[in-house]
């Protein structure tokens, strides 16, 4: 039997099913699942459906196929992000009511073209100039006097959110501009929305890709003007293709599907995300479990991976 020491770690595997999985997103959650796994942790999984137009119907069943595919499991049953849209309205407005976030009916075009340095946001984003900060008294009013609809923006009033990364270190946590947590269509933003969803499922451990570390200041920020227990966040190395960005389509398909329908096993793929991981030498067959006894997360190498060249087919 194990002791535990403390609290017993909650992960998440948090899939936003807008196509098929990847290798890249693969070794994620195969890490995510080790790093709660081997210290005999609850890993939940939620579905990141928030994004309407983009999410592809049968996608979530093909997400969770995938995932069983693979091998990973989680305890109880999938939430999903879209059923959570009053708990994520209601915390945006408490946010309002706090005085930390306020309307703004700016749109992506003006704010890109009024930004002085864009790209300065982290994700690419413009940095807000903050041309409705203090305008309205309240949504009603912004969308009665302007005639548009409008989105509610977080007040950022600070440089930067330092904290330590469970994988990555230490990190400065630079953050600039005020950011949308309600978008203008009503729906929740990203940021909002996982720190919400993160906080009412316990959430203890959010292990994901690195592309993600510019958003977590953001998030830190939320965890604190909502009152709400900050998980610790690890982000692992993202993979990406022989031009040094991210996996995608014109890398090749290294979807699951693709793979799959191409004969090939399941634990032939585990095995070579164990190999980039430094678990099993290039070439081993494996299914998760087998990674589990002494699986360290500091161990797992630093430096990106080429997803590319997997020669699985
Ligand atoms: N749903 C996001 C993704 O698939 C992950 C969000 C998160 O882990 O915070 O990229």
């Amino acid at each position: 039997m194990t002791v535990a020491f403390g609290a017993t770690v909650v992960g998440r595997l948090a899939p936003s099913p807008t196509g098929a999985l990847h290798l890249g997103n693969a070794r994620t959650f195969l890490l995510a699942w080790l790093s709660v796994r081997a210290r005999g942790g609850t890993l939940l999984l939620r579905v990141e459906d928030i994004d309407g137009p983009r999410i592809k119907s049968g996608a979530v069943h093909a997400t969770l196929e995938d995932l069983r595919w693979l091998g990973l499991d989680w305890d109880g049953e999938p939430l999903l992000q879209s059923e959570r849209f009053a708990q994520h309205r209601a915390a945006a407005e408490r946010l309002v009511l706090a005085g930390l976030a306020y309307p703004c009916v700016c749109t992506r075009k003006e704010v890109e073209e009024a930004a002085s340095a864009p790209h300065e946001g982290g994700e690419h984003e413009p940095v807000y100039p903050g041309t409705c900060r203090g305008r309205f008294t309240s949504l009603a009013e912004a969308e009665a006097a302007t005639g548009r609809a409008a989105a509610l923006r977080f007040i950022v009033d600070v440089d930067a959110v330092p904290f330590v990364d469970r994988f990555a270190g230490p990190q400065p946590g630079r953050i600039r501009g005020d950011f949308v947590v309600a978008k203008r269509d009503g729906l929740p933003a990203y940021q909002l929305a996982v720190v919400v969803d993160d906080a009412a499922q316990g959430v203890t451990e959010v292990l994901r890709a690195d592309d993600l570390l510019p958003s977590t200041p953001r998030q830190l920020l939320l965890y604190r003007a909502l009152g709400l227990r900050e998980p610790q966040f690890a982000h692992v190395p993202l993979v990406v293709g022989g031009d040094g960005l991210r996996l995608a389509k014109r890398h090749g398909d290294t979807s699951l599907r693709h793979l799959r329908d191409r004969g090939v096993a399941a634990d032939a793929v585990v095995g070579f995300l164990a190999a980039t991981l430094g678990l099993r030498p290039r070439g081993a067959r494996c299914v998760p479990a087998e990674l589990l006894p002494g699986f360290e997360l500091a161990t797992v190498p630093r430096g990106q991976v080429r997803g590319d060249d997997h020669g699985l087919l």
